[in-house]
């Protein structure tokens, strides 16, 4: 049974109050607040688990190695992959993808191989590609959205041609909420022979999803977005893939043997965790995981698309609002921008006072909106805790934006 009072209960910091009033967090889509086991955990571990991983012959060692160690399973389940072994550790997509640009793609591709991205992406899946523009002379295919930030899966299909060497494209947009049917794309390029990384930040905070089914070759989370630590993440990888690429970076945990002449390298997918990793990070990501499946991914979907329908239905009542990108599948994140000459910093500063936290700016995803013919917008991005009663407090403290900016 999802019942949000007693969800929003688990959440600290939502009994706060910013700027004299209750807090009203919107801003889930940058990231989102911990549940009291997840910051237990994390004093937990600290105070009395703690210890470097891998390394150790002591109690301490081993526990902490037992504990962090856990949470690939975790993860893999969380995913739906075969095995852990599918599972590299991350501090989150950002670094995921540039693992894969440095790792797998960038000893494979030459001048004029070709990548195709959708207009919807995030900088973190795009900046790793121009630099294989910029040092190799691949070249990066665009296909574009509708106005309704609506992505045509056959047009991506359509961009693979004889020299595409990876699709890259999200399963959610962080700016349109846009939900993008990856499935029909990884299964046509598979077809092609053209591996397909899946930017799911977004997308795997609000749905349940099964890498397998999909078919995709990579998949990018980050867990502070999935009500973890900030500095965790993972990124599925299929193990074909994984059999092909090299480490990134180097150091230790990633190495069997070392000599003056020589390094043997460990067993993938600790080949590509270099260092002391982020151990009380993912520990803390492993318990948000077990969070959110106690809930139920498919319930978090159920109560936010309600909270969807409820703020698209309130929003669309304002006629000097324009939501950017209103596709009708998407999930619970509304970009808009107002009528007249109220800047987005403008919006969220006025929002802020009434204890409403929004993000305004390009949202890292500066070609969707030169798309958009903007150079910003407000963000409104809910959550598993957010409720209705949250979205009139919005619209109350909009119509004062319009009536402040008229
Ligand atoms: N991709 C998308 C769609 C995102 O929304 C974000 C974060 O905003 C990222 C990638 C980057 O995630 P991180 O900064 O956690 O690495």
């Amino acid at each position: 049974m999802f019942n949000v009072e007693t969800i929003r209960g688990d959440f600290p910091i939502l009994s706060r109050h910013v700027n004299g009033k209750p807090l009203v967090y919107l801003d889930n889509g940058a990231s989102a607040q911990k549940p009291q086991v997840v910051i237990d955990a994390i004093l937990q571990s600290y105070s009395q688990e703690y210890a470097n991983v891998h390394r150790g012959l002591h109690y301490l060692s081993n526990l902490a190695t037992e504990k962090y160690e856990a949470v690939r399973g975790k993860v893999a389940r969380f995913l739906n992959a075969a095995s852990e072994h599918d599972i590299v550790f991350t501090t989150g997509t950002t670094e995921g993808i540039n693992l894969i640009s440095y790792a797998w793609a960038a000893p494979r591709f030459q001048a004029g191989d070709e990548i195709v991205l959708s207009i919807l992406e995030h900088h973190a899946n795009i900046v790793p590609w121009h630099f294989l523009r910029e040092r190799l002379g691949v070249v990066l295919k665009w296909v574009e959205c509708d106005l309704n930030g609506d992505l045509d899966p056959q047009a991506v299909i359509d961009a693979i041609g004889p020299r595409t060497r990876l699709v890259a494209i999200t399963q959610m947009s962080n700016v349109t909420g846009t939900v993008v049917d990856v499935a029909t794309i990884c299964h046509a390029a598979r077809a092609k022979g053209v591996p397909v990384l899946v930017d799911g930040s977004q997308s795997a905070v609000h749905m349940p999803v099964d890498v397998q089914a999909m078919g995709c070759d990579f998949f990018a989370i980050t867990g502070h977005k999935l009500y973890g630590p900030s500095g965790s993440g993972a990124i599925y990888i299929r193990p074909e893939r994984m059999a092909e690429m090299r480490p990134f970076l180097g150091g230790g945990d990633m190495i069997r043997e070392v000599t003056r002449e020589a390094v043997i390298y460990n067993d993938p997918p600790m080949k590509f965790e270099a260092g002391t990793p982020g151990i009380v990070q993912q520990i803390g990501f492993g318990v948000a995981l077990d969070y959110l499946t106690g809930l139920g991914m498919a319930n978090i979907a159920a109560h936010e698309r309600q909270l969807r329908d409820y703020a698209r239905a309130r929003l669309s009542g304002l006629n000097w609002l324009n939501i950017q990108g209103d596709s009708a599948g998407k999930g619970a994140i509304f970009s808009f921008t107002l009528q007249g000459q109220a800047h987005a910093h403008d919006i969220s500063t006025v929002l802020d006072k009434k204890g409403i936290a929004v993000r305004a700016g390009t949202h890292c995803a500066m070609p969707l909106m030169q798309h958009f013919g903007l150079s910003a917008t407000c963000r409104a991005s809910f959550g598993l805790y957010n409720t209705p009663a949250e979205v009139d407090k919005l619209i109350d403290a909009l119509e004062l934006c319009h009536d402040l900016f008229a």
